[in-house]
């Protein structure tokens, strides 16, 4: 059962050979065996989720159908969910119960998804290995000595070892897409603005965009439809009209112009290229051609990003200052030693870091030199990005460097860890839709192919991962052990 599409359990609902009930009871059986070894779900909302199944049961015998009704998932615990523990994998919200729902949750409940729990993750989504959470590393399920990746470790992990049908993920800089590639799942980031971010704990704002991990293609594009879409609460949401996506997976690729990133594949490791090239392969076998297109300000989006996501997060980590929400510490002297220690004890090192490097960004003696300098960059990458688009429909590249590293191989070096996001931050600084998708073994761990669309056109990326994943089966690989 855990094994079976999105599509495929809505069948088997619809004509009454399983029932909501059921499968949330499967699924959580499945957490309750599997999860101690992987560490991917740090709150279990159980009892929760066999009363919401019962409601989706009863629902359906009346003839409601909403399009997610009865389908199990877990979200990562950056969402605010109205009553349950909000942690975002900090000893700071450790104790945080959110009082309203983010309004991805909302829309999901409303679609009729159950909710089983929360995932682990980064601590404040500050992460590429899930090592930074206050709740212990998430083991990756195609070898549990490994990372699944981060920030969203834990979402991308359940999705991976079928946990759940699918889960939902923040990617601020390939924190969908990193962990997607790390652990064989499909993983989509939606253009900025698509997706409220209403409801979602803020790391840095400007980048911050909610997404979906599923199995495939064709599952995250029934979640997509479900979480995109204009939101008052939300100022930077954007009002374009959501398209079915689903409706559109099957359009031949017949004349797709697939742009090739020149640094991209400059220094990349042979084995990552020939997975690529054979991809392109397959793109080119269904009707696709190539053109090689360059960007030259594109090596310099990492110290961009850690410029700019640094200064909106020390912006947006002010707030917990122990007085209002949040961890605070015990018996403090005075005003400035609750602050202090509060904010001393709550927060880990990886975010301390941040903080750091964001206040001084920011201080009027080096705001030109850092935070504005960085600013201008960031708007020539975008500019070449939509010069590139003017030419092609797609870029097509590889999602990560490497495959999945040993659990503390890169902890004490900060510098090695920035660089896992080497291929994917550009789009965040461009706003623009990504998605990974499974595409072979490096060492017998999964690799993943990045697409990368213009503004608003995450139906043009999902058709694409489809097609590739119709004459694939990359995705349908499961871990050893969690078949
Ligand atoms: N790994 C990047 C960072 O640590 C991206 C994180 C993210 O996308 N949330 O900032």
């Amino acid at each position: 059962m855990h094994d079976l599409s999105i599509g495929d359990l809505l069948s088997r609902l619809a004509k009454g050979e399983v029932s909501s009930v059921e499968l949330t009871q499967h699924f959580l059986s499945r957490i309750e065996r599997l999860n101690p070894g992987l560490n991917a779900v740090i709150t279990l909302t159980g009892p929760q989720a066999l009363q919401d199944a019962a409601v989706a049961d009863r629902r359906r015998v009346a003839g409601e159908r909403t399009p997610l009704l009865g389908i199990p998932l877990i979200h990562k615990d950056i969402f605010c969910t109205d009553g349950v523990r909000t942690s975002c994998g900090s000893r700071m919200l450790d104790n945080f119960i959110a009082p309203y729902d983010a309004t991805v949750v909302a829309r999901l409940k409303s679609a009729g998804a159950i909710m089983l729990g929360k995932a682990n993750m980064d601590e404040f989504a500050m992460g590429s290995s899930n090592e930074t959470s206050f709740y212990g590393p998430v083991k990756n399920p195609w070898d549990t000595t490994r990372v699944p990746g981060g920030s969203s470790g834990g979402s991308a992990a359940a999705v991976a070892a079928r946990l759940a049908p699918f889960a939902t993920g923040t990617d601020t800089g390939g924190s969908i897409r990193q962990p997607a590639a790390l652990t064989g799942v499909t993983g989509v980031k939606p253009t900025y603005g698509r997706v409220s971010r209403y409801g979602l704990i803020a790391f840095a704002s400007s980048l911050d965009q909610a997404g979906v991990f599923a199995r495939s293609a064709a599952d995250a594009a029934l979640v997509l439809r479900e979480i995109a879409g204009f939101d008052v609460r939300d100022s930077t949401s954007v009002d374009v009209p959501v398209p079915d996506y689903s409706a559109s997976l099957s359009t031949p690729l017949k004349g797709l112009k697939i742009g090739l990133l020149k640094e991209f594949f400059t220094g990349l490791e042979p084995r990552n290229e020939m997975l690529i090239q054979d991809a392109l392969k397959i793109y080119r076998s269904l009707g696709a051609t190539t053109v090689d297109v360059s960007l030259p300000s594109l090596p310099l989006s990492v110290p961009v990003y850690y410029v700019v996501a640094p200064a909106e997060c020390s912006s947006n980590l002010s707030r917990f200052d122990g007085v209002r929400f949040g961890y605070r510490c015990e018996q403090p002297k005075d005003l400035m030693d609750l602050y202090k220690r509060s904010r001393g004890e709550g927060f880990g090192t990886e975010v301390k870091r941040r903080i750091m490097t964001g206040t001084y960004v920011l201080c009027a003696g080096y705001f030109d030199a850092y935070y504005l300098k960085a600013q201008k960059i960031r708007r020539l990458i975008t500019d070449e990005f939509l010069a590139a688009f003017a030419q092609v429909d797609l870029l097509v590249g590889p999602t990560t460097p490497t495959p999945a590293f040993p659990i503390g191989a890169k902890v004490d070096d900060p510098l090695t860890m920035y660089l896992n996001d080497i291929y994917t931050i550009g789009a965040n600084l461009a706003g623009l839709p990504a998605l990974s998708l499974p595409c072979g073994y490096v060492d017998q761990l999964p690799m993943g192919l990045q697409l990368v669309g213009p503004h608003f056109a995450e139906a043009r990326l999902l058709n694409a991962a489809h097609q590739f994943q119709q004459v694939t089966d990359w995705h349908r690989h499961v871990a050893h052990g969690y078949e």
